[in-house]
């Protein structure tokens, strides 16, 4: 990582995007910043592991812009194409591109909406198109798009569009590109279908990596409440009304997610739904009215959890846990963001005790228990653990508002030796 950039005075930017990065508030460089923007400004392909909410969409789309506005003459036809796996990120993308991108003109490419107006502004020819690979692939097929001259190609959250099944569509269109291109690949997490995604498609990169791998954010405050399942909808309950500051809420289905809207609702909450049943101008409304305090929670499924850029989201709840210690830290990732501190609380219910250990395996530290005193799991769960015992939670429910701390504790000597490879905790095999 190069920490020597300081400003972006350090980088040969025109005084457009100077100004533009002023205005945005923008005036050191984020750590992928600092390693990503020069040898993308000369050329190079690029591999950038970074985790969620480091800067990486400036990280391209400084580069991208600069180099758009460069060329000349015929070369004015030069265009770049920035691929992300969800219509929220790359709707994020897509402003970011018009903000620090002006007089470049940009086309967003999604589903979910209709095609015609994107027909139109792709045959206005874009400089920038910004696309989910699905949307893209069928235009491609209806000859509607053309990509001969994109000069730059970026893979944005590559990972997850491996994730969610687009690697044909990937394929697809990287071989319609033209072969001099170049390649900016970022990713949370690098596994190895995605290092041969990355030696089939990129020449000789610069590969750069920021942080610790696909951790959550150091300065997102963690926890979990150990919680019987029907538990978790009062908990809810008494988190949010304790708690000021807006919430991101995740659920495992969009059933569940309906449900708990309305029963936040009911409870005289601002609240709104994101989930993929939901149209794309609700999306765009609940995120929106979310992001401009309209609402101060949003309860979403997965499908929210890489797209969503609120600056300040000042908890995440996790109401079911994720699937996967993967899909953990990009929930959390949506709180502390860039400066910003944050909070996320998982509830884990006893059926969930496998996701639980695996997500601490995965960051290598157990979790905080925390107990609410009004919703503490039953004690028949948590024999034998002095952790949770009915006890451990009255003797620190002195704690206001009712809530203690308190960690697991494996063994006397801390958290850090407990949480090395096999974390062993006394509930660990009886879900
Ligand atoms: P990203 O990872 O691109 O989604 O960015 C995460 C957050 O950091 C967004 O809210 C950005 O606006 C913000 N951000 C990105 N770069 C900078 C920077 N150099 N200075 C301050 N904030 C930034």
């Amino acid at each position: 990582m190069n920490s020597a950039a300081q400003t972006f005075t350090q980088f040969p930017l025109s005084a457009a995007m100077h100004a533009a990065l002023r205005g945005a508030g923008y005036h050191t460089p984020t750590p992928i910043q600092a390693a990503t923007i020069a040898p993308a400004l000369a050329g190079r392909d690029v591999v950038g592991a970074a985790q969620t909410g480091t800067g990486k969409t400036a990280a391209f789309v400084i580069p991208i812009v600069e180099r758009l506005r460069s060329t000349a003459g015929a070369e004015r036809r030069d265009m770049a194409l920035i691929l992300a796996p969800t219509r929220e990120l790359a709707e994020q993308i897509h402003g970011w591109t018009e903000r620090l991108g002006s007089g470049l003109r940009t086309a967003l490419v999604v589903g979910g909406v209709a095609y015609g107006p994107q027909t139109s502004a792709l045959r206005a020819r874009p400089s920038i198109i910004v696309a989910t690979p699905g949307r893209l692939v069928d235009h491609l097929q209806r000859g509607t798009i053309q990509l001969a001259h994109v000069r730059i190609v970026v893979l944005d959250e590559a990972d997850r569009m491996l994730d969610m099944g687009f690697k044909p569509q990937l394929d697809r269109i990287m071989r319609t590109l033209p072969p001099g291109r170049q390649t900016l690949l970022f990713s949370a997490t690098l596994p190895p279908d995605l290092g041969a995604l990355a030696r089939m498609h990129l020449r000789d990169p610069v590969r750069v990596a920021v942080g610790p791998q696909a951790l959550p954010p150091a300065r997102a405050a963690q926890d979990v409440y150990l919680v019987d399942s029907d538990q978790k909808t009062p908990l809810l309950l008494s988190v949010v009304g304790e708690n000021a500051g807006n919430m991101l809420v995740f659920a495992r289905t969009k059933h569940r997610t309906d449900r708990l809207t309305r029963t936040l609702r009911d409870a005289g909450h601002t609240v709104q739904r994101l989930h993929s049943n939901r149209s794309q101008a609700q999306r765009r409304e609940a995120l929106d009215g979310f992001r401009r305090g309209r609402y101060r929670i949003l309860i979403a499924t997965d499908i929210a959890a890489r797209g969503i850029d609120v600056a300040d989201i000042r908890r995440v709840i996790n109401y079911d846990l994720p699937q996967t210690a993967e899909d953990y830290v990009h929930r959390v990732g949506r709180t502390a963001r860039a400066e910003a501190d944050g909070h996320a609380s998982s509830f884990a219910a006893p059926a969930e005790r496998a996701q639980l250990h695996a997500i601490e395996r995965h960051i290598g530290t157990p979790l905080p228990r925390r107990t609410h005193a009004a919703h503490a799991a039953r004690p028949p769960l948590r024999r034998g653990s002095p952790a949770h015992s009915p006890g451990a939670a009255a003797g620190s429910a002195a704690v206001p508002p009712a809530i203690a701390s308190q960690m697991p504790r494996p063994n006397s000597s801390g958290v850090r030796h407990a949480a090395k490879a096999r974390p062993r905790r006394p509930h660990s095999r009886r879900s």
